[in-house]
Formats: structure tokens, C-alpha cells, sequence
């Protein structure tokens, strides 16, 4: 008896720490899955079914070495893609910007400084960062509407926030390639080649080594399947 009193005197502790637990990883879903929606409206995908368009997009744009190669594969094509610039990068390669925007392509706002903490800071420090990197997109470029993608697709209280105030579109993806984790480039092609579907926006990073190979043939799979290939802004229209 003694027994089981102190075994249920341990209940409302136990059940205390589940709740904790339960909601502890729903923010942590909500933070890390940027289309779990959870913070902030996000568009991760063309909705409109009937259209088999695909979105090429591109993060921790430019690199001064891997750019040029990525923008000569989709000149050969004749495709427009979408580039998420990180502003400090940016200015540094002011011309290599001005090249992605002079071919068409958008450009989009992926940060100021991109850097880890970036999901900590406050709402004010998170403003400056999109807003100086919006004006530096408005320098190459005006745009009436610039799309902005969070470092990291991480999503929080204060990056919502942020986004609130500067009314910004926020752009997820619905479709990861994983070039940043494998080296394996065949593993990269063979894992957008499996998984593309209608309407996917394709998140890829132009800075990877060797990416402009794996878009060649990826371009050509999506050619040969007949998709279209659009850039986010089209998918603003929706809202
Ligand atoms: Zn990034």
C-alpha cells in the first residue's frame, strides 16, 4: 500500500513533465519545419494543381565562383530561377548580383548576416537585417514585392513578428535537396529526380561545389517531364 501511494504521488509530476515535453517539441517543430506554419503564413508550394510548374530556387546566394556556372546552366536552358541573397554577401559581390538580376532571374531576401544566431535576435535587430537587404535588392532592382525566406527555414516569435510589421511574403519549400548535407551529387539529382511533383518550389544552394552539374540534368528530367518553370513571385498573385 505504502507502495502504491508513493507511486501515485508521482503522477501529476509525471504528467507535468509529458505536457513540458509535448510542448517543448511542438515549438520545436513549429520553429524547424518552416512549412509546419506554426508562427508565420508561409507559401511552400503552387496550390493550383492544374499547373505542373516547378520553382528553382536558390539560398546563401552569391558565390563568386559557383554563380557564374549556375547562371550559364540556366542561360543555356533559357529558365528563370529565383536567388535568396545574404545581403553581406551580397555587397561584396555587387556585380555578380546585378548579372543574376540582369538575366531575369529574382532576387530574394535570405538576411543581412545569415548568421547562426540570427533566429535569437530581437525583433528590432531582425528588421534591420531584412530591410537592409531589401534595399540593396531595390539598388539592383526595384521591387515592388520582395520575398524573404528565413535563415535556416527557422520560424519563431520574433522573426514572425518582424515579418508581421515589414509585411513581407515569407517562402518556404516543399521540396529539399539536400546538397548541403551529401558530397554524393548523384544522390543530390537522384533525390529531386525522385520527388519532384507539380508545383514543388526546389530549394538548392548555388554556393555548393559542382550544383550548376546536378541542374543541368535535373533541367533536363523536368524538360523531358514537361513541367514549366516559374519564380516565386508568380505565386504572390494567390494572395
Ligand atoms: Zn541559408
Amino acid at each position: 500500500m505504502l507502495i502504491a501511494g508513493n507511486f501515485m504521488s508521482y503522477i501529476p509530476i509525471a504528467c507535468f513533465f509529458i505536457t513540458l515535453a509535448l510542448f517543448l517539441s511542438i515549438l520545436f517543430i513549429g520553429s524547424a519545419f518552416i512549412c509546419s506554419q506554426f508562427y508565420t503564413k508561409v507559401i511552400c508550394r503552387d496550390i493550383r494543381a492544374r499547373n505542373k510548374n516547378v520553382f528553382i530556387t536558390f539560398d546563401d546566394s552569391p558565390d563568386k565562383t559557383e554563380t557564374p556556372l549556375v547562371l550559364e546552366v540556366l542561360k543555356k536552358h533559357d529558365i528563370k530561377a529565383t536567388f535568396f541573397i545574404i545581403g553581406e554577401k551580397a555587397e561584396e559581390n555587387i556585380e555578380l548580383v546585378k548579372e543574376i538580376a540582369g538575366q531575369g532571374h529574382v532576387l530574394g531576401n535570405h538576411s543581412y548576416s545569415h548568421k547562426n544566431y540570427f533566429p535569437l535576435r530581437s525583433t528590432k535587430k531582425i528588421i534591420k537585417e531584412i530591410k537592409k537587404t531589401d534595399n540593396l535588392i531595390n539598388s539592383v532592382r526595384l521591387s515592388e514585392r520582395i520575398v524573404f525566406r528565413p535563415p535556416f527555414g527557422v520560424t519563431n516569435p520574433s522573426i514572425a513578428k518582424a515579418i508581421k510589421r515589414l509585411k513581407v511574403y515569407t517562402i518556404g519549400w516543399s521540396l529539399k535537396s539536400f546538397d548541403t548535407v551529401t558530397k554524393k551529387r548523384e544522390r543530390v539529382l537522384k533525390r529531386l529526380i525522385n520527388r519532384t511533383r507539380p508545383g514543388d518550389i526546389v530549394l538548392l544552394h548555388d554556393p555548393v561545389k559542382n550544383i550548376h552539374i546536378v541542374l543541368d540534368k535535373y533541367i533536363e528530367f523536368l524538360k523531358k517531364n514537361n513541367y514549366n518553370f516559374e519564380t516565386v513571385d508568380k505565386l504572390l498573385s494567390n494572395e
